[in-house]
């Protein structure tokens, strides 16, 4: 097995795949990895794409994941590497992003580092230092009452110093602007004043390609999903259908969904409206003690050869409210969770082979039900969200997964024509 030129570390599971589909976009073979693997890889690719959960665990506890992460990373022969965090900095008073960096720059010696969560494609732009989500700052664009991570400051400069020992400098619009020489000199500026981690601007994917080729090299690079749309051009890749080639879908073909975002409720709703089969979940029949999955399963064992079938726990705002009233908010979303991972598993046992996931949490529980350890990354169906395949137990298999607010309103059908 030849080895790989990329190797990323991601601080969450969709926020990898989000990544991952950019690297593929841009010409590279990639693999997603649940957790740092055991051994190497089972096929070739040109990129790893670690998934860790690190976002809001303890600093400690991040550092050391992602530090094993690096390791196994560097002994696939990784040249570079990339640590992907979210397009909303998201972050603690505490980190991660700015320890995991440092440790990272550590461990493999370099002296410097950049930073930028710009993602134009998402309206995730930063300029002269502030980062910005669609027209707004990010401290006015609901961030700031984040429960986990609030971002109460759209200054990254700042926000990177409160984190980091190191010093925090900016490579500024004007430096981006003016393309790879001007941003080389710029570093080579911000390094002679002892600035170890760079907040970069960038407002368009022409900022993020030109910003790219200046990266070459540079033994860490840390970023939302955008940084990756200029990397691969460094390693001679260029954008063609062989980054995204999968094998041939078979099998039936199936939707879980535990999502209750917005975007979810309108995928469900459109794919009831066009006549096909779905199956509500209820959670508090799963409370009550049913066997709701193996119920579940019996419905759809003679529905499955017409066509897709849907499970949905997917519910209104309202409706969950009344659920975790009387569940509690983990409780229930353990439970669903749960159920929906051996709906998953069951399903792969009944012969599908194409499985449509939704929800950050619910295909992180579906997965694991799944026992998957890692994914090859395939086409897109919309933007942050390719098929991927991988091997189970029961045989192999075509995935996606679908965090909350991705998809058009018609995803649950249109992700099955992609794959034909
Ligand atoms: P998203 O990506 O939209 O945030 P997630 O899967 O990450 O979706 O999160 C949804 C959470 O809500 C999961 O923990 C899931 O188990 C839980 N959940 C799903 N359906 C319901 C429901 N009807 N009532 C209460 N909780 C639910």
């Amino acid at each position: 097995m030849k080895p790989i030129l990329l190797g990323c570390i991601a601080d969450d599971f969709t926020g990898a795949t989000d990544l991952a589909n950019n690297l593929v976009r841009a010409g590279m073979r990639v693999a997603q990895t649940i957790g740092v693997p055991a051994g190497p890889l089972d096929t070739e690719v040109d990129a790893v794409v670690v998934a860790l959960k690190s976002r809001t665990i303890a600093p400690a506890e991040a550092i050391a994941q992602s530090l094993a992460a690096l390791a196994w990373l560097q002994a696939q022969g990784a040249r570079q590497i990339y640590f992907k965090y979210c397009s909303t900095f998201d972050s603690t008073a505490q980190g991660n992003i700015g320890p995991v960096t440092e440790a990272l720059m550590d461990a493999l010696k370099t002296d410097f580092s950049i930073a930028t969560p710009a993602f134009p494609d998402n309206g995730r732009t930063v300029f002269k230092g502030h980062l910005f989500v669609g027209e707004i700052l990010l401290n006015e664009s609901g961030m700031q009452n984040h429960p986990l991570t609030p971002m109460t400051d759209a200054n990254l400069v700042r926000v990177m110093r409160a984190q980091t020992r190191r010093k925090v400098g900016l490579i500024d619009h004007k430096a981006v602007a003016r393309g790879e020489a001007a941003i080389r000199a710029r570093i080579d500026e911000l390094r002679a004043q002892g600035v170890g981690v760079a907040i970069v601007d960038a407002v368009s994917n022409d900022d993020l390609l030109r910003l790219g080729s200046a990266l070459k090299g540079m033994a860490l690079v840390t970023g939302g999903s955008g940084v990756a749309i200029g990397l691969p051009a460094n390693f001679g890749l260029s954008p063609s259908l062989q980054a995204s080639q999968l094998p041939s879908a078979t099998g039936l073909q199936a939707v879980v969904s535990g999502s209750c975002s917005l975007a979810t409720n309108r995928q469900v709703k459109h794919f009831i409206d066009s006549g096909r089969p779905a199956l509500a979940i209820d959670p508090l029949r799963i409370a009550s003690g049913a066997d709701v999955a193996a119920e579940a399963l019996a419905w759809a064992a003679p529905r499955l050869a017409a066509g897709p079938v849907l499970f949905y726990s997917t519910a209104d705002p309202a409706a969950v409210k009344t659920v975790q009233g009387q569940l509690g908010v983990e409780d229930a979303g353990a439970m669903v969770e749960r159920t929906l991972g051996e709906i998953s598993r069951g399903l792969v046992g009944l012969g599908v082979r194409q499985l449509v996931l939704a929800g950050g949490e619910t295909s992180g529980a579906c997965v694991q039900a799944l026992g998957i350890t890692q994914m090859k990354i395939g086409p897109q169906i919309d933007p942050g969200v390719p098929w991927c395949h991988a091997h189970t137990a029961s045989g192999d298999l075509h995935l996606t997964l679908k965090s909350g607010n991705f998809g058009t309103d018609d995803f649950f059908t249109k992700a099955f024509t992609v794959l034909t």
